[in-house]
């Protein structure tokens, strides 16, 4: 990982670029949350962080996570963008507060069952496979519609709205059709069901400027603010 020093010359470089993005769209700076990714990166990650005012951080694994959780500030809400197995579920449920990648309809089921159980009550996003990645997770576009209708009949669970990861890809044409289809599949679905989904998360350290563009409301920022992680 960097040192404290570099993280904060790159904290600022990314709210520049997070401003410069938005002044290209005419978007308010504001309305685009920075989600530090800690991922394999030591807890110091999320404390800098909380440091520098940002109030979430992002993992992708339950255990990761857990052994994390208890050295950082009580006020860091923890998001899972990971991949979630259902025999994680209630694990999940106790260790983060969102859980950005549910993309089925057994496995939204299955937390709300869950999260009634524990008297809690869970945001949630639907992870959809906009791009169309067979190497990717998410529900398939089509199945969009159906996994929000199991996510709205579950009362211990929020849908604030969708996210997606964009396919590996040298053209930087594959992310913006992948934001720019997630951007639509929320957009649909908001007007068919009659609900708000105000959250877009999609983009990274590589293509947030693309991200912003097409309406992203959470970049999920990892080794622009902590160094690539295969050097760490
Ligand atoms: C690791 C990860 C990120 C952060 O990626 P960077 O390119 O390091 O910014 C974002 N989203 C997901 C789902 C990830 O797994």
């Amino acid at each position: 990982m960097v040192t404290y020093d570099q993280f904060k010359v790159n904290y600022e470089g990314v709210l520049a670029r997070i401003r410069q993005a938005c002044a290209q769209c005419g978007r308010n700076p504001a309305s685009v949350r920075l989600l530090p990714v800690t991922k394999t990166n030591p807890v110091e990650a999320a404390i800098w962080a909380y440091q520098s005012g940002m109030r979430s951080v992002a993992e992708n694994r339950v255990q990761e996570a857990e052994s994390k959780r208890p050295s950082a500030p009580a006020e860091l809400r923890w998001e899972l963008i990971g991949h979630l197995q259902s025999n994680k579920a209630k694990q999940a449920l106790q260790v983060f507060d969102v859980m950005q990648t549910v993309d089925s309809a057994e496995l939204v089921v299955r937390l709300g069952r869950l999260a009634a159980e524990l008297g809690l009550v869970r945001e949630i996003m639907l992870q959809v496979n906009a791009g169309d990645d067979p190497a990717k997770f998410g529900c398939d576009l089509t199945e969009a519609p159906r996994l929000l209708e199991a996510a709205m009949a579950q009362s211990a669970l929020r849908v604030t709205g969708l996210m997606a990861v964009a396919p590996l890809s040298d053209d930087p044409a594959v992310a913006e059709r992948t934001f720019t289809n997630l951007r639509r599949c929320r957009d649909t679905l908001a007007a068919s069901f009659g609900v708000a989904l105000p959250e877009l998360s999609m983009g990274m350290s590589g293509d947030l400027e693309s991200a912003v563009a097409a309406g992203s409301t959470c970049l999920r920022i990892g080794s622009a603010l902590y160094g690539s992680r295969s050097s760490a």
